[in-house]
């Protein structure tokens, strides 16, 4: 027998929970959560890694101490979660070359105002093209014959952020400090504590049956009149409206089939996404050999190879005493590494911390390599959309089909990307949807009336 409901919501991230939420405060109680794993939370995930709780997806509250205040960080506050400001602008004095030396600050300096000016000039032009181009997505090409200072240099300014370069809205909205999250709890427990207030929970555990774990969804019938989804162990769940926050990733990757098929105006779009994977690796050392202090969070690695074990962050302001080394890879060495074994990886790592540190350095002693691009429920880490975005684009993203309505990080205009913009564009989509109910409902009554 299909299970009947209003709405059901496909996917239990911060902006399936922050719909949910919406929709309860509206009244809108008649609802199905529907998650793929065993637990909530999606790309907020915390792991136990030798003793310490790490952050295998979003790490940091980013965003805070400007004119607005962030949702999250008021969560963050309300929980009292543990966090730590986090410097990135020291990472450029911290560059390593492959025989260990530092390079002097003014060179680093230099080359990063250089990088930074070309940046800026890049983005006039696609500014002044924008008009004219067909698709926006622009993306970055690999750059040839630049030195490894430069390469390095390169790798943080586009893979981590453009915030010297172009005002970005979160930091421009919320301000520019972002804070690292390290609490046992873990980041999710913003998530659990936002499931307080309209979920049935006893110590810290979601009881409430309106939430469905390991229910994999794998089809979406549609009509005007309802939905019907159907999930990997043969259950059936039928409800007037579904919203859907499976990533981007998950949408072009065809785990869910739509019958009908979705109309191409959405599928040109969720295709024409760029998706980003962004993997922090941790190791764990039996003692620490990096140097520590305040202006030494973060460590560079130049290397003739773009982004080959690039970004280091060192835990210690976080976890004193840990002796655990992060490092951050994206896109194509995401993907490489993801296919190789830990045992790999761990090499590859060791050799380059050698030329840093010296060949007498420690082994480490174990590895936590999460794999965001082969996780079928996440297929990367989050969008990435240019700067100069397209609107169409977002806009058809975004935009309900019939009764589908869409939501998650990627239909946030301002936010796309961040913790915050899953939950904010939780709370716009389950306000268009009541909206919509309201409208439907008030036609109905009409009708009725008419009779
Ligand atoms: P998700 O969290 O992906 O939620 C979607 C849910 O749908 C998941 O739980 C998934 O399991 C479920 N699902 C998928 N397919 C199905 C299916 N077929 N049936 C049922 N359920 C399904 N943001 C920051 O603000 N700061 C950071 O420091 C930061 N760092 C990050 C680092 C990494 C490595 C990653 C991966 C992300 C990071 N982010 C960061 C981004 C942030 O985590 C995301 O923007 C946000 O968590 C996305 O929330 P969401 O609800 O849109 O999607």
């Amino acid at each position: 027998n299909p299970h009947r409901c209003s709405v059901i919501i496909v996917g239990a991230g911060i902006s399936g929970i922050s719909a949910a939420k919406v929709l309860a405060e509206n009244g809108v109680d008649d609802v199905v959560i529907l998650e793929a794993t065993d637990k909530i939370g999606g790309r907020i995930r915390k792991e136990e890694f030798c003793g310490v709780t790490v952050e295998l997806g979003a790490g940091w509250i980013a965003g805070v101490g400007g004119k607005q205040s962030n949702p999250v960080w008021e969560l963050a506050h309300q929980s009292n979660l543990r966090t730590f400001l986090s410097d990135y602008s020291n990472a450029r004095y911290n560059i390593y070359d492959d025989s260990g030396k530092i390079y002097p600050s003014g060179i680093a300096a230099d080359t990063y105002k250089k990088a930074v000016d070309s940046a800026i000039q890049k983005l006039k032009s696609q500014e002044a093209n924008i008009d004219t181009a067909e698709s926006s997505i622009l993306s970055e090409t690999t750059p040839t014959q630049k030195t490894p200072i430069e390469l390095a240099i390169d790798f943080i300014l586009h893979d981590f952020e453009m915030a010297e370069v172009e005002p970005i809205s979160t930091y421009v909205d919320f301000g520019e400090r972002e804070y690292l999250v390290a609490d046992d709890r873990g980041y999710e427990y913003l998530l659990y504590k936002m499931t307080e207030s309209f979920l049935y929970t006893s110590e810290g555990k979601i009881l409430d049956s309106r939430l469905h774990l390991n229910k994999v969804v794998r089809e979406l019938q549609h009509s005007r009149n309802g939905v019907s989804v159907k999930t990997e162990d043969g259950s059936i769940y039928e409800a007037s409206y579904v919203i859907l926050s499976v990533s981007i990733g998950v949408l072009q990757s065809h785990l869910i089939s739509f019958v009908p098929p979705l109309p191409r105006w959405k599928t040109e779009a969720i295709q024409n996404c760029e998706v980003m994977v962004y993997t922090k690796i941790f190791l764990k050392f039996p003692y620490k050999f990096w140097p520590c202090g305040p202006d030494k969070e973060f460590f560079i690695y130049a290397h003739h190879r773009r982004g080959y074990y690039t970004f280091w962050q060192q835990m210690e302001n976080a976890y004193p005493g840990s002796n655990i080394l992060v490092v951050t890879l994206t896109n194509e060495e995401s993907k490489r590494i993801e296919a190789q074994t830990d045992g790999e990886t761990m090499k590859e790592a060791m050799e380059v911390l050698r030329n840093m540190f010296g060949t007498e350095i420690p082994d480490a002693i174990d590895i936590l390599v999460p794999r965001w691009w082969n996780n079928r429920f996440q297929r990367g880490s989050y969008t990435n959309y240019p700067i100069y975005v397209n609107r169409q684009l977002l806009h058809n993203i975004k935009a309900p089909v019939e009764r589908i309505f869409f939501t998650g990080e990627h239909t946030s205009e301002k936010f796309s990307g961040y913790v915050h913009g899953g939950l904010l564009s939780g709370i716009e989509t389950s306000k268009a949807l009541v909206e919509e109910m309201r409208k439907a409902n008030d036609k109905k009554n009409e009708g009725q009336a008419l009779v």
